[in-house]
């Protein structure tokens, strides 16, 4: 039993069972034993690889879609480029070699990171040495500035918290954290009934039938990165895997070595991530700003170019360097395995802004 689980164990002894929420938190930002908290878990050696992590083309595109975003926004002598979740600084690097080419871009941007793990805001500062000449880091969205914003947050979303509920016998409880029949941790519900629960699901997936998981995610720091954009302009795109529309499902899940896992187990040691629900990410911008999207992985990067960006890079290099551009390629824009139609993005813009590259065609919520 690791330290992480004895600690965890000690709270359900002395609280009750705990939310999902509450288990996450722990699991990922705990500040002594969470996932992010120790280590750097990104790569081929790692647990897990990104998309910025299998090719340099990815950052590159999201580089010039902030620079393009820039340039719509009447090319200000001051922005704020805000990343939330970083991870190592690849997007961020190669997103900042890309916007070169736009003049005056790189210096108008004010770096801000978003970033919880001190382990990786280490990387970064190693990683984005002499880049930009300003880069603050921020433990929570709150402390942002108040400025206009470009913002972007790759596989960011879904590593923040969710809580779950479950319809059972016609009626809906939380989903939550105890110890099983050996001490072991085991999902249960809670016994209090939530009897307004359905009245606040999207109408069509009412009534519920029993047996319905549902889940609901803090996105608070998406929040404030949204009502900034709302109060001071600017835009914001966040990338990640899930569905379009809210549904039911347990999609919890556990990563360590590029594999599955327990959910439950080694608390601290393995990766949680649960889908993203596109459709509650686009409602935060009710009222503040337009929401655009989401589109898939694959039309977005192939709107921005990406199959034209690969070709030059296939330019001029060895045969075996010109097979991992090709498959790269096809990791990040095919149907699975590859991230092509599973991941999705979304973009936030002020009422302001034209149409942002990317998003031809996409659907257009919220507000303008
Ligand atoms: N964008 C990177 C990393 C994705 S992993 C990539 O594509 O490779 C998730 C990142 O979000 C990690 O950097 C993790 O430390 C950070 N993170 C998770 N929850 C966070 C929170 N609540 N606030 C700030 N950063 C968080």
């Amino acid at each position: 039993m690791n330290a992480l689980e004895r600690e965890i164990r000690t709270l359900i002894e002395a609280q009750g069972p705990l939310e999902v929420s509450r288990y996450m938190a722990l699991c990922l930002a705990h500040p002594e034993y969470g996932y992010y908290t120790t280590r750097d878990p990104f790569g081929t050696g790692g647990d897990f690889t990104t998309a910025p992590e299998i090719s340099q083309m990815f950052g590159e595109l999201i580089g010039l879609w902030c620079a393009e975003v820039w340039r719509l926004m009447g090319s200000p002598s001051r922005i704020a480029l805000v990343e939330a979740g970083p991870g190592r600084g690849t997007l961020m690097k190669d997103a900042l070699r890309a916007a070169k080419v736009m003049p005056g871009f790189l210096d108008a941007v004010e770096l801000h990171l978003v970033e919880t793990s001190p382990v990786l805001q280490e990387r970064q500062r190693e990683n984005l040495h002499g880049t930009v000449s300003s880069i603050a880091w921020h433990g929570d969205a709150k402390t942002l500035p108040g400025a206009p914003l470009i913002a972007i947050g790759n596989e960011f979303v879904d590593a923040l918290p969710i809580d779950q509920f479950e319809k059972k016998a016609d009626r809906w409880h939380e989903r939550k954290i105890g110890l099983g029949a050996e001490g072991d941790f085991a999902f249960g519900l809670d016994p209090s009934l939530l009897p307004d629960f359905e009245k606040r699901l999207p109408q069509r997936l009412t009534p519920a039938p029993n047996g319905a998981v549902f889940e609901r995610r803090d996105l608070s720091p998406v929040a404030e990165i949204v009502s900034r954009i709302g109060r001071n302009g600017g835009a914001a795109l966040f990338i990640d895997y899930g569905h379009a529309e809210s549904g039911f499902g347990d999609t919890l899940q556990a990563v360590s070595g590029q594999d599955y896992a327990e959910p439950l187990e080694a608390p601290g040691e393995i990766d949680l991530t649960s889908h993203v629900d596109f459709e509650a990410l686009a409602a935060l911008a009710r009222g503040t700003v337009r929401a655009i999207g989401p589109v898939t992985q694959r039309d977005f990067l192939k709107q921005l170019g990406i199959e034209a960006r690969a070709e030059i890079l296939r330019r001029n290099v060895k045969d075996e360097i010109r097979a991992e551009i090709t498959i790269s390629l096809e990791r990040l824009t095919g149907p699975a395995p590859g991230m092509g139609e599973l991941f999705k993005a979304l973009a936030f813009a002020h009422k302001d802004l034209p149409p942002l590259p990317g998003f031809d065609g996409a659907k257009v919520s919220g507000k303008g």
